[in-house]
């Protein structure tokens, strides 16, 4: 097929200071909890990205001296030669795929939470942080302001031994000490280092300096900037500030990445909830016409015409993606190869940032459950082994995400025939209708990409409005069975905060409803007073209130959580939810359990004083309150193993919230595991993986052949009747 040079422009050079990005695909900064304690999983993850075509990969933040520790959380860190050992291995594997490596320098002042080494922080004035409140710093004086760029330049210049071929002299967020010093909001000096916009920024442009004149020759310099901290006269607009620091900073630095927002860092890793494809645009468009040096933004690029837009129009030089990279490793590769249906596109759901938001929980991803997997696991994102056992009939009962995960692996590892039955007419279970809610449009990327995948895979069949019990799948002739069954909300109201079902709580009566009722079924609230009882804490609470608010009806969301939705402060979307709810005249009800529902009637108490009776006047209730495995069919196969015997059925397992209901991005990796392990010698239980960390007398070799392992138990494993506990 002839290449379609529209795309042309994406794989362009671009020479950046003294280097040269073979395309105009940048790898952002973003973290992936691995930091230099996984040395092995750090390279993996991110030297996949270049193998899938991305020209320049960075780092996630990295600290350049011990008194910028951000413990709990992971950031890598550039202290010492040991860093610059296990960082080199990242650079080493970014060069052999022909990639560019760039390491973001930070120095967080008061913002780092010093866990680790506890050292008191120095910052530009003190005032306490409006990240952890209870946390100040020492006022820098001018002798300090030499030592903190002095440890700029040490952890520059140790980038550089590592193989780093970007600095990039970090102040986004309003995260590091340089854009600390630069914003108003910040910065209360009197001397020649507060005040004016040149003086404001004389910490920044000296550090620029400093680190060109020690690596500049050998290193360009990028410099991600906040160009507008959304916190209007307080903080920088980019069209003041904005452009006055860029104008004043230009010729110290190689490339500009551009970033807005604060620490309410949603606003910049903008949930698809809230926030549509290229969203930066209009701030990136002020600023940009006032420099002279390419350009890299982002805004969640995953369609290839938004990003030749982006390109072409003069927006952009080159187009900066953490999610979507993470997402899909190789989404340069298939716009170049014109696989547009084979992009796994990133929904932008940030899960990813959650599993580094809750503190040491390493890079996971919806769409991609190999992210993070590469080294410890072995997993690749776009191959897989042919299967040992690839000579059998598979069949998997339930298309919610973790049955159409499985099924593709399934048949991406060469079996025969895998059949994938589903009792619905359509594919994707809970994924079918969560949608539909206000805002998860691009979630139903889930169901799309898989959907394409089992389309083009000749060696699986999709059969839809088949239910199966357990006569029928024994006797549908399959070798191997995996029941991916989902989860459904409970009806009575039984929820964690009482573990009991709420007296009046019935779904079979007019005024209870459940989130598939409405969803599915198209049942409606009874009248217009409607109570949303949360005791999940994720999004389908507050979305339920806010679709069914935006419907006309007066909504009472009741949980007995400490805020609503406490999942979403992790995936950044709380701030906007809070905003949406609160602009819809949703009256939110916290710390208070629901014990009973009566017709135009709900009664509650608080939880910490339960003498605090409250008491709703409302005509419906919304139970948003626990999920249930659907697990009836696995457990009547497991019951009577003779049986599956006699069909021939060599193994049995079961996947997803048909296990135990959980996160999607969980329900698609179990899918995906046992996929990439059924020729293991038990493939209910995961094979070990690489543990990064100290082992006394250890060798690398040592941790390599963890996987090594994996592969011969895996080529010689026996069939046998296995079924999953
Ligand atoms: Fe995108 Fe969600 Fe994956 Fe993050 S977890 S990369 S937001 S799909």
């Amino acid at each position: 097929m002839a290449k379609n040079t529209k795309y042309d422009v994406l794989f362009e050079p671009i020479k950046i200071g003294p280097k040269t990005s073979p395309n105009r695909f940048y790898k952002a900064p973003h973290c992936n909890a691995l930091g230099v304690e996984r040395p092995g999983a750090q390279a993996y993850f991110r030297s996949t990205a270049v193998e899938g075509g991305w020209g320049v990969v960075n780092t996630e933040y990295c600290s350049i001296h011990p008194e910028s520790d951000d413990t709990p959380y992971v950031s890598a860190r550039l202290w010492d030669d040991g860093d610059v050992r296990n960082l080199a291995l990242m650079c080493e594997r970014i060069h052999d795929h022909g990639g560019l490596a760039g390491a973001q320098l930070w120095y967080g002042s008061k913002h780092a939470l010093n866990y680790e080494t506890r050292v008191a922080p120095r910052g530009v004035s003190q005032v306490p942080s409006d990240y952890v409140p209870y946390q100040s710093c020492t006022t820098m004086s001018k002798r300090d302001i030499r030592e903190i760029q002095g440890f700029y330049v040490a952890a520059a210049r140790r980038a550089r031994s590592a193989g780093f071929d970007l600095v990039n002299v970090y102040g986004g967020h309003t995260h590091p000490i340089l854009h600390q010093f630069l914003e108003p909001f910040y910065n209360k000096r009197t001397d020649e280092y507060g005040g004016t916009l040149e003086n404001r920024a004389r910490m920044w442009l000296e550090t620029l300096e400093m680190v060109r004149e020690a690596v500049g020759d050998s290193c360009a310099i990028s410099c991600r900037f906040g160009i507008d901290t959304l916190r209007g006269d307080l903080g920088i607009k980019a069209e003041e500030d904005g452009i006055g620091f860029v104008q004043l900073a230009d010729h110290l630095v190689d490339l500009w990445d551009f970033v807005i927002g604060n620490l309410e860092w949603g606003e910049d890793a903008g949930p698809s909830r809230f926030f549509k494809e290229n969203f930066q645009r209009p701030f990136v468009e002020i600023v940009k016409p006032h420099v002279s040096k390419p350009v890299v933004g982002v805004g969640r690029f995953t369609s290839p015409d938004v990003m030749i837009d982006a390109i072409k129009s003069g927006q952009l030089d080159m187009i900066g993606a953490a999610r979507p990279s993470i997402a899909d490793p190789f989404l340069p590769k298939k716009i170049e190869e014109g696989r547009f249906d084979d992009i796994r596109e990133c929904i932008g759901c940030n899960f990813c940032v959650s599993r580094w938001a809750v503190g040491a929980a390493r890079i996971a991803c919806t769409q991609n459950a190999t992210a993070g997997e590469e080294y410890r696991r072995g997993w690749h994102p776009e191959r897989f082994s042919r299967a040992a056992n690839a000579e059998a009939d598979v069949l998997v009962v339930g298309a919610g995400p973790a049955g159409m995960e499985c099924a593709v692996v399934l048949a991406k590892r060469g079996f025969r025939r895998v059949h994938l039955v589903e009792a619905n007419s359509e594919l994707g279970g809970s994924m079918r209708w969560i949608p539909r809610l206000p805002g998860f449009g691009e979630w139903g990327r889930v169901v799309d990409y898989r959907k394409v995948q089992l389309d083009k895979l000749k060696n699986v069949e999709v059969i839809l409005e088949a239910t199966l019990d357990a006569k029928k799948v024994r006797e549908y002739g399959a070798d191997i069975v995996v029941v991916a069954t989902g989860s459904h909300w409970a009806e009575k109201g039984i929820n964690g905060a009482t573990h009991e079902p709420i007296p009046g709580a019935d779904a079979s009566l007019p005024q209870c409803l459940t989130p598939e009722q409405i969803m599915v079924e198209g049942k409606r609230p009874v009248g217009p007073r409607v109570l949303v009882y949360d005791c999940d804490g994720y999004f389908m609470g507050s979305a339920l209130a806010e679709k069914l608010a935006r419907e006309g009806h007066a909504v009472t969301l009741v949980t007995p959580l400490d805020q609503i939705a406490p999942f979403t402060q992790y995936t950044l979307e709380l701030p906007r939810i809070r905003r949406t709810l609160c602009g819809l005249n949703v009256h939110v009800v916290t710390e208070h359990t629901l014990d009973l529902i009566e017709s135009g009637f709900a009664r509650g108490a608080h939880i910490y004083d339960s003498r605090k009776i409250a008491t709703w006047e409302i005509d419906s209730v919304v139970l948003v309150t626990c999920r249930n495995s659907n697990e009836s069919l696995f457990r009547d196969l497991e019951a009577d193993p003779d049986a599956l015997a006699r069909e021939g059925i060599r193994g049995l397992y079961r996947i997803g919230d048909c296990v135990s209901p959980r996160l999607i991005a969980d329900a698609i990796f179990d899918g995906h595991r046992l996929a990439r392990e059924i020729d293991s010698a038990n493939p209910a239980v995961p094979l070990p993986y690489i543990r990064e960390y100290r082992v006394l007398g250890r060798r690398d070799a040592e941790y390599d052949a963890v996987l090594d392992g994996q592969k011969v138990e895996a080529r010689s494993s026996q069939i046998r009747v296995s079924i999953s506990k």
